[in-house]
């Protein structure tokens, strides 16, 4: 089983996090990079450079000019007088004042505060000098993971970082800039035509679910934390099925705070069911070890065993997958999940 990753993902170093009106040190740090190859590395496997496909692969699901913002910003924002160290807006786009949440066109603002707001969701997507070449390289990580299956492999990892699944068709949010699921997703989809995107990070990969939301080619199954008062809040319910022909091919499975291996477990088989139904041909697994109760995000109490569990679940699939690396952030336990749940589903996959 191949892993990628390349030492450009670790130029994304940003400083800043902002929790609970405070800002603190940026969670999504390269030390989850480093700990994570380490973890994996303990269950055998070793990094391969990603191809570099230049930005095709973003624009195969992002907006061109939010792709242009995220190449631009941080110059144009150091430009500022007085400016910080990091592009963060002070000013959001209002949703509500414009027709759909769905891609909403270039902004009207031409200058970097406003068009910072118009395509940064929130507080902890932080974009620094090195981010653009982190988050591309990110993306050719899970480019070249779908590329290994379509050469004929049963199972390849990405080692995303930073992660993806909380960034949307023309939205950056949730220590997320290009979208690696929905990528690789795309790339399979040039061979299979039907693709699951499975996703038990414990917070909702809501960018994920927009960016298929209307669509029957792509079935979106997420398990993570009730998002009524955790993040992303405003996505993630169990009401969200889908619409127009992508009606029917959502399924969330929210997860209430204290919820332990049984609950997380269940929930996964719940989704599981759901894509069989659908009837994948292959499948993108958005991994995030952050439900582990030693989570400094975490509200549920899924302890290590949990990840050897449902890695010998999804591993029982016969799908071709492409796991592709999302949150976690306690490095003691992403060090064991990762690697508990990747010896668990090599050993049942037979990768
Ligand atoms: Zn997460």
């Amino acid at each position: 089983m191949k892993l990628f990753f390349s030492n450009r993902q670790l130029a994304h170093q940003p400083q800043q996090y902002m929790v609970h009106g405070k800002l603190i040190r940026a969670f999504e740090n390269n030390d989850r990079a480093t700990t994570l190859l380490e973890a994996l590395a303990g269950a055998g496997l070793h990094p391969l450079e990603p191809t570099d496909h230049g930005l095709a692969p973003a624009l195969s699901v992002h907006a061109d000019h939010f792709i242009d913002f995220l190449q631009t910003a941080y110059a144009e924002f150091m430009k500022l007088p007085n400016a910080g160290p990091e592009v963060l807006p002070n000013i959001h786009a209002y949703v509500g004042a414009t027709p759909s949440l769905a891609p909403r066109g270039k902004p009207r603002p031409t200058g970097i505060i406003g068009r910072s707001g118009w395509y940064v969701g929130d507080l902890s997507a932080v974009i620094m000098e090195g981010t653009w070449e982190s988050a591309l390289v990110s993306a050719h990580a899970a480019v070249s993971a779908a590329d290994a299956i379509l050469a004929g492999d049963q199972a390849a990892f990405a080692l995303c970082r930073p992660p993806g699944h909380h960034a949307y068709v023309d939205r950056a949010s949730g220590f997320c800039f290009v979208n690696n699921a929905a990528i690789a997703a795309e790339r399979l989809r040039s061979r299979y035509k039907r693709v699951a995107i499975l996703d038990f990070d414990t917070h909702h990969g809501d960018g994920t679910q927009a960016i298929f939301y209307e669509r029957d080619d792509v079935f979106f199954g997420s398990v993570h934390t009730d998002p009524s008062a955790y993040y992303p809040h405003y996505l993630g319910y169990a009401d969200e099925l889908g619409a127009g022909k992508g009606a029917g091919f959502n399924l969330n499975r929210p997860l209430a705070f204290g919820s332990d291996d049984t609950a997380f477990i269940t929930a996964n088989h719940d989704i599981i069911n759901a894509a069989l139904k659908f009837g994948a041909e292959a499948m993108v697994i958005s991994a995030g070890w952050d439900a582990h109760h030693k989570d400094p995000l975490s509200k549920l109490k899924v302890t290590t065993d949990a990840y050897a569990r449902i890695g010998d679940l999804y591993g029982k699939l016969s799908f071709p997958m492409v796991i592709v690396q999302e949150g976690g952030y306690s490095l003691e336990a992403i060090a064991e999940s990762a690697r508990i749940f990747t010896q668990a589903f090599r050993a049942a996959k037979g990768v």
